[in-house]
């Protein structure tokens, strides 16, 4: 992302990962304290995942990979019945495992390795450990009970090297970046928006297979191998290829409607019909996958007032909540000043919010939502230093 926005003469800006955390009143934590249980954390997770891998799984390894490749084998089959879910008598082997979730198998650490400072530790402490669970949270858009103890963490290894950037323009300077490359190339690229998907037909003919037409044998024209329909009465788009881009949240609710058509109107619902419909392992992969939710707050203020006080050192932008108030307001980004140029500094703070408490949060209007926000904030800080503020933006995901 960084080598794509550098080409694209994109400015950006690393973002300072040093947290600040506070408690009521402007008060900041000991930074031991804040370190400890940071490593507390740390290490109550690893035990968790020793303990979770450790536990005797129900076949070995070996077994359970053949039982994978055997199961979606018959699925794939063409003589087998079509099969639109798994069996409910016979779940299959690679189903069932020793997993748990994260808040469940760190309890069970917790007792298992004789955890004894927990009854020593005081409300700052357990802030602390709250705080770092929501930056797991945070990361993973979801809360720790519904998260997996063995995988929750897998895609570690995928993870990009480097630090946090911010886009100056926001990433809406890179696709304009690869768009004007790719108009470069003339009628080889079309670009369509406003485009509401309705149906996907892939494999409606294949280019290798000759068809019959008015009597006498053709071969497909490759571009006719998929099309492409829209839900606004757009011309239908004829391609060789689709890669589908669709949002997961899409993807489960149209699979839900192609295996149950009563439910629910795929014109209404803003589902998407894919014809042939899709196999059974994609919807089971499209079932079983699960997503998150992460929504940002952010308030314009008439002043900077967490600015004044010289909390954050030099360079810093972060602020952490360990006042026990609204612990889902768990970080506070000094947005105006990782943006802004020296002499110009919006006063603009932005909170996360993931999880549950996202899906929670997004049921209150933008009033209710920002005014727990500021009463986070007067916690945080004093009463009469937070001003109300002048403009705020909500995302809504
Ligand atoms: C609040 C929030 C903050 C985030 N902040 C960051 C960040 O700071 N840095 C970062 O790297 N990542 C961030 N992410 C994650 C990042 O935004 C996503 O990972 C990324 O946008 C996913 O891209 P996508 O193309 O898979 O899906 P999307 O960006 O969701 O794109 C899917 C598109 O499909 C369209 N669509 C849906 N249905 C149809 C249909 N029927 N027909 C046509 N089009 C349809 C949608 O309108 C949408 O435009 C954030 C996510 C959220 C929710």
């Amino acid at each position: 992302m960084a080598a794509l926005a550098r080409d694209s003469g994109a400015e950006f800006e690393t973002a300072s990962e040093q947290v600040r955390m506070l408690s009521e009143k402007m008060r900041p934590v000991d930074k031991d304290t804040d370190e400890n249980m940071g490593q507390l954390l740390d290490d109550l997770l690893d035990e968790a995942a020793d303990d979770v891998w450790d536990y005797e799984d129900f076949v070995s390894d070996e077994d359970r990979h053949q039982n994978v490749i055997r199961w979606y084998g018959s699925c794939l089959s063409p003589s087998s019945k079509p099969q639109l879910g798994p069996p409910k008598q016979d779940v299959p082997s690679h189903r069932k495992s020793s997993d748990v979730s994260i808040d469940y198998a760190i309890a069970r650490a917790i007792k298992k390795h004789n955890h004894k400072e927990f009854a020593s530790f005081g409300p700052i402490e357990h802030a602390l450990l709250h705080w770092n669970t929501k930056n797991i949270e945070y990361a993973l858009g979801a809360n720790v009970s519904d998260l997996s103890m063995k995988f929750w963490d897998s895609d570690e290894r995928h993870a990009f090297e480097g630090d946090h950037v911010l886009l100056r323009q926001g990433y809406g300077s890179v696709i304009k970046h690869l768009v004007t490359g790719l108009v470069r190339r003339g009628d080889m690229f079309k670009c369509v928006l406003d485009y509401d998907v309705e149906k996907i037909e892939y494999a409606r003919n294949s280019s290798s297979i000759p068809y019959t037409s008015g009597g006498s044998r053709k071969l497909v024209e490759l571009s006719d191998t998929c099309s492409v329909s829209s839900r606004n009465g757009k011309e239908k788009l004829g391609c060789d290829f689709v890669v589908s881009t669709l949002p997961l949240g899409v993807l489960k609710a149209s699979v839900a409607a192609q295996v149950d058509t009563s439910e629910v109107d795929p014109k209404t619902a803003g589902n998407v019909t894919f014809a042939p419909k899709l196999p059974f392992t994609k919807v089971d992969s499209i079932e079983s996958t699960g997503f998150g939710i992460l929504n940002k707050v952010y308030l314009q203020f008439p002043r900077a007032f967490w600015r004044s006080r010289s909390i954050l050192d030099e360079g810093q932008t972060l602020f952490g909540n360990a006042s026990g108030l609204n612990p889902h307001h768990y970080m506070f980004f000094d947005i105006g000043k990782s943006l802004g140029r020296e002499d110009d500094c919006p006063a603009i703070l932005m909170t996360l919010i993931s999880g549950r408490e996202a899906v929670a949060c997004e049921k209150l209007s933008d009033d209710q939502l920002v005014h727990q926000v500021v009463v986070t904030l007067r916690k945080l800080f004093f009463d009469d230093m937070v001003p109300t503020p002048v403009a705020h933006k909500v995302t809504r995901w």
